[in-house]
């Protein structure tokens, strides 16, 4: 098992055995990540260039889940999405929904505007 912190991340590799020979269990930030291809060197070394990547979109690309960025360095949105401090969430949820604003059209106590009911609409 090999461990390291990298950018204010922490990254756990354990080696696979039997049939998950050839690979490595990632764990970051104690996200349980899966399986890497590789070696704890080759999985650590894949990781720190995603985290690399992540760093470069931002955390409000909404590209990566709050497990790649470094506690403390983002807050999450209303609906639970990584994002930068103080900075407006790019998850396309949160994005249609500034787009759209509610209309507000009321129906026993709950809203059936577009907006309110898309998720609802999207999920069946
Ligand atoms: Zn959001
Ligand atoms: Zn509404």
């Amino acid at each position: 098992m090999k461990r390291e912190t990298y950018k204010g991340r922490k990254i756990k590799a354990v080696k696979g055995r039997g049939s998950a020979w050839g690979y490595s269990r990632v764990t970051l930030n104690g996200v349980d990540m899966g399986k890497y291809m590789g070696d704890e060197g080759t999985a650590l070394a894949s990781v720190r260039s995603y985290i690399d990547h992540a760093d470069e979109v931002g955390v409000s690309s909404a590209r990566y889940g709050a497990e790649w960025y470094a506690p403390g360095t983002y807050e999450l949105c209303d609906h639970g999405h990584a994002k930068a401090i103080g900075g407006l969430c790019g998850h396309s949820y949160c994005e249609e929904r500034r787009a759209e604003p509610c209309a507000n059209i009321t129906v026993g106590g709950v809203c059936v505007c577009d907006h309110c009911m898309k998720p609802y609409l999207a999920a069946s």
